[in-house]
């Protein structure tokens, strides 16, 4: 062959050959994985112990230890925080919706992977949901097992969490949770066990659907607003009103609302008994903070079920807000966030039967 000829066609071959490597690797989507901490990231000094610290692997360690992960998106990974998520802020809440509707603004990114404790993990998950303005994936992840463990959880949940971050059929359906299997919607889903893999269930709407090893399977679509029919808007938000949640049992001290005013609460979640009631003495503090220009939103300590108004409690009197189905945590983040703006009781009591 022409010895100019040589070259050339080697050059070519050469390109043929990785050809469908650059074609694959175009043809996949981009995920960008988001760490805060949390178990997943956890790590003890054996496998076999109970004892551990969350938040010691960073995000490239860990997506380097689960097999296959890249072949499923081209991943990029940012660590955002490194805490356990008991020590989750609002603050860090703040800056992952900001960095995650920046990147979801760009054609670079076409899913989320947030990685997180389980302990809050319900929280983010709804804040996000409020305040994420694209309908591209957005799945948060955690483990119950740290990485070190026999049987650790978390590679296969950061496996399924990405393979639903980049499948088309996650678009829309407001943030997702990905944990031991199961996609779940971040309004319904809580936490329900302090140790067991499959500690997450939604209750009252059933989970979203599934993934295994990566194939998932759509079941549900979560029907409350999120999202883009979101009204919450905090690319200008630096700080949220303080809410407090106070729990309700036999016999409580009423004057746990009042320390709550006093301290400079602009709304307080009743973590209720029952249908989200509460004993005289706290209904009374209850309704002297309303009259100070405290928000009171009635919700409830029972896993399941709704809070309804004026069922027990004459809330069109007293003018308290039903938290429907919003457990008190998440009756925390709506009425935080709606605090950010003027409301009617009315429009408040709107909001939780919306949101
Ligand atoms: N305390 C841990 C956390 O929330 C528990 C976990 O991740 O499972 O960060």
């Amino acid at each position: 062959m022409n010895r100019f000829l040589k070259p050339l066609v080697v050059l070519l071959l050469v390109g043929l050959a990785s050809y469908p490597i650059a074609l694959a690797q175009g043809s996949k989507p981009n995920v960008f994985v988001l760490a805060t901490g949390g178990t997943i990231a956890g790590a003890a000094a054996t496998g076999a112990q109970s004892s551990y610290t969350s938040g010691k692997v960073t995000i490239d360690d860990m997506l380097n230890s689960v097999p296959g992960i890249r072949d499923l998106a081209n991943l990029k990974g940012e660590q955002v925080a490194n805490v356990g998520s008991q020590d989750m802020t609002f603050e860090i809440m703040l800056k992952l919706a900001k960095r995650i509707n920046e990147l979801l603004a760009t054609n670079d990114a076409d899913g989320i992977v947030v990685t997180h404790g389980t302990d809050t993990l319900e929280e983010t998950a709804f804040f996000l949901n409020l305040t994420v303005k694209s309908d591209k994936p957005v799945v948060i992840v955690g483990s119950m097992r740290p990485s070190t463990a026999i049987s650790a959880d978390g590679p296969l949940n950061l496996y399924d969490a990405v393979a639903v971050a980049a499948d088309p059929q996650a678009k829309g359906r407001g943030v997702l949770v990905v944990m031991n299997d199961q996609i779940q919607g971040a309004h319904s889903l809580t936490k329900t066990s302090t140790t067991a893999v499959q500690t997450f269930m939604s209750p009252v709407r059933g989970v979203v659907g599934v993934s295994a090893y990566g194939k998932n399977d759509f079941y549900n679509n979560p029907s409350w607003k999120h999202t883009t029919s979101s009204e919450f808007d905090v690319s200008d938000v630096t700080k949220l009103p303080r809410v407090d949640i106070i729990y309700a049992d036999a016999d409580m001290p009423s004057d746990l609302i009042d320390c709550s005013v006093h301290n400079g609460a602009k709304g307080i979640v009743i973590a209720g008994v029952g249908n989200g009631n509460m004993n005289k003495a706290a209904l009374d503090a209850a309704e002297r903070a309303v009259k100070q220009g405290v928000v009171v939103v009635r919700s409830s300590r029972v896993v399941t079920g709704t809070v309804g108004r004026n069922v027990e409690v004459k809330d069109d009197e007293l003018g308290f807000v039903a938290s429907d189905e919003l457990n008190p945590q998440k009756s925390r983040i709506l009425l935080s966030l709606a605090l950010l703006k003027p409301h009617t009781p009315q429009q408040l009591q709107e909001l939780f039967a919306t949101y």
